[in-house]
């Protein structure tokens, strides 16, 4: 009874830590958007629950967040469908975001659980993708990841490919890609990578720019960012190293 009483002190103070963490990143967000002079309405905050379980993210949900991500697909095939089934009444369904590496071989499952897809990078994975959007009549919103700092280890398109790219997605893969996503390499000021990434996509005609973690969303804001990726911010430091 008591050990009873004990846990749920402590849930309970968990989950207002974690509201507190989302209304602070709320308040953040519509500063930044005031200095940038935007509006809040054009940045879409997508809460990263990679690593985390369903204990965790609901009381996120609770608060209010509509948008998560994830980045790995098995995890999130795991996870997400009893929550989903939970919280996403027809009028009002939850968004599940894939913001980490695609491999072509899971683009149907990726295409069956994602409402978005942030890391689309290689001919053969627009392919993929191509022929499930096409089968199982979904149509995620698709972001094309650029490698801004063409770091080896990385994923992501060569910011010299990313022309190329667009237009055979279009051409060849009737791929219809709404935007670009960045991740700035860990030990470089993020500004010079949000404007590489924006001005790539200003020049192709895409709208949306998914850039900014917690440690820079407000710089990402500022360079124009519609959707800022945030974990840390919301959540707390994460069990593991993943990035
Ligand atoms: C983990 C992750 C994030 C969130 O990182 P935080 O620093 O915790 O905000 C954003 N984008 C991608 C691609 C990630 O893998």
């Amino acid at each position: 009874m008591l050990k009873f009483e004990h846990s749920r002190v402590i849930d309970e103070m968990e989950s207002t830590t974690k509201q507190a963490g989302i209304a602070a990143v709320r308040d953040a967000i519509a500063r930044g958007c005031r200095d940038a002079g935007r509006d809040v309405a054009t940045v879409t905050l997508v809460a990263v629950s990679k690593t985390l379980g369903a204990e965790a993210i609901e009381p996120v949900i609770a608060a209010g967040q509509r948008v998560f991500g994830e980045n790995r697909v098995q995890e999130a095939k795991a996870k997400w469908p009893p929550l989903l089934a939970r919280h996403s009444p027809s009028d009002s369904r939850l968004e599940l975001h894939l913001i980490g590496p695609l491999q072509s071989n899971k683009a149907k499952d990726a295409v069956a659980l994602f409402d978005a897809i942030h890391s689309v990078d290689r001919a053969s994975l627009a392919e993929a993708l191509g022929k499930e959007i096409a089968k199982q009549g979904r149509r995620p919103l698709l972001f094309a990841e650029i490698n801004t700092g063409a770091e080896p280890q990385k994923a992501g398109l060569l910011p010299q490919d990313a022309d190329a790219f667009l237009a055979a997605c279009r051409e060849r893969y009737g791929l219809s890609i709404s935007g670009l996503m960045c991740i700035p390499p860990h030990d470089e000021a993020p500004a010079p990578h949000f404007a590489l990434t924006a001005k790539i996509a200003n020049r192709n005609g895409l709208k949306l720019l998914s850039m900014g973690m917690s440690a820079d969303f407000t710089t990402a804001i500022a360079f124009g960012a519609t959707h800022v990726r945030l974990g840390t911010a919301i959540f707390g430091a994460r069990p593991t190293a993943l990035t």
